[in-house]
Formats: structure tokens, C-alpha cells, sequence
């Protein structure tokens, strides 16, 4: 699947709900609008609270309990799934798209926090749903070239207008593919948030580059990069711009990071067009792997895309490489890994697999897996054909 140097545009449709939330429609649109008369979610005990003991805040979502659940399995019925076309979020076809979630955390315009006892601040942020393909059923690795080019165009597109909103700290791009995971809708989709404040994950790994820069004058990041390059043993899969493998003290049995290697990758804007399709065929060979690895079905994953937060002056941490980070949580077909006390409570994760013995099974079914007959990633430009006039929110 090598670089093509051809490049394709994707048009982006600037809409509105009725209830104000924000949905860009990418590809071709024939302007029908959504709904106009649909009541919105209340949320009128959304808000944050400091736990003053570990520095962390916590979203208080009382509505999130009103969302829908289809059983996220192949049985599932497309007539019943809110994302397929002609759906409550998209009433009308759709080649990808992106809505602002009906049930979110995190809102650019939230509720006033209440006055408490303890610290609280209103719930500022975003929360997105985006989705891959109008097909029903699938993955990321069962997208075409085109789709997957447009949905890493997409991810690019609205991460660049949420690193845009000087508030947001910190963007996250994700995925919750599988029940085991928590995910209640089976239709191919992610979600992004941005937050206004670095969640206590971001911060450690913060500590770790600075820790490290200091110590040495160099990137932590490339020095884990040059780490993964030298360990065959731990490989997935070769690419010319990201490393492809399981880290080196993974918390889950199957864990697979797609890294940057070039340094200055720190977020999915900053992707050329060359590492862009790098990151499509590493993506889908890492989900294809996940795809072939248990003969009874996909393996659950939680995706996330670590891109570079904000530091103290609002530029993008320097020593941070972009990376997918993928936490399936089997450690058998049939065995989940649960999170009991100790790696929720403590943050001390027991991982019961060799990394290198997974490495192996993983790389072996990667080998596998390989498409030699995937048609070439094309270059997709999103190109904005339409706003909406009086918008007080930056898109
Ligand atoms: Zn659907
Ligand atoms: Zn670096």
C-alpha cells in the first residue's frame, strides 16, 4: 500500500441539530438539514468535582444513564442502530460523519457548576461521535482504502479545530470497539474529547518526558522509539513511519502501540501525507490481527490516540510522539482480564503473558493477516463547503 501522491478532496458540511449540537457531514451532501424540532438532553447536574486527594477531576454525568443500548453483537439489526443512515443522528445517507454527542461529559457551552463543599467547575469540553462508513457492520480493517484514508483525514480535521479552542488542554481520539469494552452501539464508530485540563494519565507521562529531558537533554519518546526499533521480538508489523509493537511493559496481554517515529509527530495534525498512509496500513493491521486472532470472533479494544497535550504555555508538549495505543482486554478467547483492586486502586497492572510470547502470536497472525491486494491509501483533503452563520462556538 505505498504513497500515492494523488490527492482527493472530502467535502465537509457544516450543520446544525435542532437542539444546537453541531454535525459535519463529509463527502457528498444534497443539503436536506437535520431535524429542526427535536428537544435537547437536558443536563442540569453535569459538572466536575476536584477529589483534593489525588489532584484528579471527575466528571458527574447523571444523564449519561438516558443512553441508548443495542446489542452491540452481528445479530444486531441495522433498523434499530441511531447511526445508520436515515437514523435520530442522520436522517438522511452519509459517506462519514461527526456529531456532537447527544449524552455528553464534556460541553463548549456546560451548566454552571454548583457551589459545594469541595472544588467544581463546570464541565468545559467536547465530546464527539465519528463516524467511519454508512455500512452497518465492520471495522477499521474492514474499511476500504478510501474510507480509512477519510477517516484519519476526519480525525485530522476536527483535531485540528479542537486544538484550535485555546481552553483545550487535551484531545483525545478513541475507540471502544466490543462489549467487553463497554461499547453500546456495534455500527463502526469513535469518539473524541477535549478537555479543559490534563487528566492525571497525561500529566504522569508529562512528569516522565520532563523528568527524562532534564537528566539527559534528549527525547524520551525517541529514545522508546529506538527501543522498539531494536526489539524484533517485540514487532507486530514493519512501517516506515511508526513503530509497530507491544510495549515493553504492557498492562494488558495483547497491548499494541502504533508510535511516531519522526520526532516533532506529536499530534495527527502534524502527519505528513506519507505517515498518514503509513497509519492507515498500520491501523489495519493491527485491527486485522485483533480480527484473526481468536477463531471465535474479533477481540474487544479500546483504541486511543495519545496526541501531544498542551503545556504550561499552551503549546504542544515537545517530546511527545503521536502514538495509537490498543488495550484489548482478553488474555484468552474466552478470558476477559479483569481490572480488580490493585491495577484500579493502586495502578499497579499484573500482566499474566510474556510480552515477547504475545509479540510472537501477534506478529505471526500479522504475517497472516497482510493484504497484498488492498488498493492504494489515496491523500484526502477535507475542504469546507458550507457554514453556518451565527455560530458563538469555534468548530
Ligand atoms: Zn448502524
Ligand atoms: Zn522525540
Amino acid at each position: 500500500m505505498p504513497y500515492t501522491g494523488c490527492m482527493e478532496t472530502l467535502a465537509r458540511h457544516d450543520l446544525r441539530h435542532g437542539d444546537g449540537r453541531w454535525l459535519f457531514v463529509y463527502g457528498e451532501h444534497d443539503g436536506q438539514q437535520p431535524p429542526q424540532d427535536a428537544p435537547g438532553v437536558a443536563l442540569p447536574a453535569l459538572h466536575l468535582r476536584h477529589d483534593a486527594l489525588t489532584g484528579q477531576w471527575v466528571a458527574i454525568s447523571p444523564a449519561r444513564n438516558q443512553r441508548p443500548q443495542s446489542r452491540p453483537s452481528l445479530a444486531d439489526t441495522a433498523p434499530s442502530c441511531p447511526l445508520c443512515p436515515g437514523g435520530p443522528e442522520l436522517p438522511f445517507g452519509y459517506e462519514a460523519a461527526v456529531f456532537e454527542n447527544r449524552f455528553p461529559t464534556l460541553l463548549a457551552a456546560p451548566p454552571e457548576a454548583p457551589a459545594l463543599a469541595g472544588a467544581t467547575r463546570a464541565s468545559h469540553g467536547r465530546c464527539e461521535v465519528v463516524l467511519y462508513t454508512p455500512t452497518h457492520e465492520g471495522s477499521l480493517a474492514t474499511l476500504t482504502s478510501q474510507e480509512l484514508a477519510r477517516v484519519i483525514a476526519i480525525w485530522v480535521d476536527r483535531s485540528q479545530a479542537l486544538w484550535e479552542v485555546p481552553e483545550h488542554r487535551y484531545v483525545l481520539v478513541f475507540e471502544n470497539r466490543g462489549e467487553d469494552v463497554g461499547a453500546t452501539l456495534s455500527h463502526p464508530h469513535g469518539q473524541i474529547y477535549a478537555l479543559d485540563h490534563l487528566p492525571g494519565m497525561a500529566r504522569i507521562r508529562l512528569v516522565a518526558l520532563a523528568a527524562h529531558r532534564t537528566v539527559t537533554e534528549t527525547c524520551l519518546s525517541c529514545a522508546v522509539v529506538q527501543q522498539d526499533l531494536d526489539a524484533a521480538d517485540r514487532t507486530i508489523a514493519e512501517n516506515p513511519s511508526f513503530t509497530v509493537a507491544v510495549p515493553f511493559a504492557p498492562n494488558w496481554p495483547f497491548e499494541v502501540h502504533v508510535r511516531a517515529r519522526r520526532h516533532g509527530a506529536r499530534r495527527l495534525p502534524d502527519l505528513t501525507l506519507e505517515e498518514r498512509a503509513d497509519l492507515a496500513r498500520a491501523l489495519r493491521t493491527v485491527v486485522r490481527t485483533y480480527d484473526r486472532l481468536y477463531p471465535d470472533g474479533p477481540v474487544a479494544y479500546m483504541m486511543v490516540c495519545q496526541q501531544a497535550p498542551a503545556d504550561d504555555t499552551a503549546e504542544p508538549s515537545a517530546d511527545w510522539h503521536l502514538s495509537f495505543d490498543f488495550l484489548p482486554p482478553n488474555r484468552s478467547p474466552d478470558k476477559l482480564k479483569v481490572r480488580a483492586s490493585v491495577e484500579t486502586a493502586a495502578g499497579f497492572f499484573i500482566n499474566d503473558t510474556l510480552p515477547e510470547t504475545s509479540a510472537a502470536q501477534l506478529a505471526a497472525v500479522s504475517m497472516a493477516a497482510q493484504g497484498a491486494s488492498d488498493a492504494p491509501v489515496p491523500d484526502v483533503e477535507v475542504i469546507p463547503v458550507s457554514h453556518m452563520a451565527g455560530s458563538d462556538i469555534t468548530r
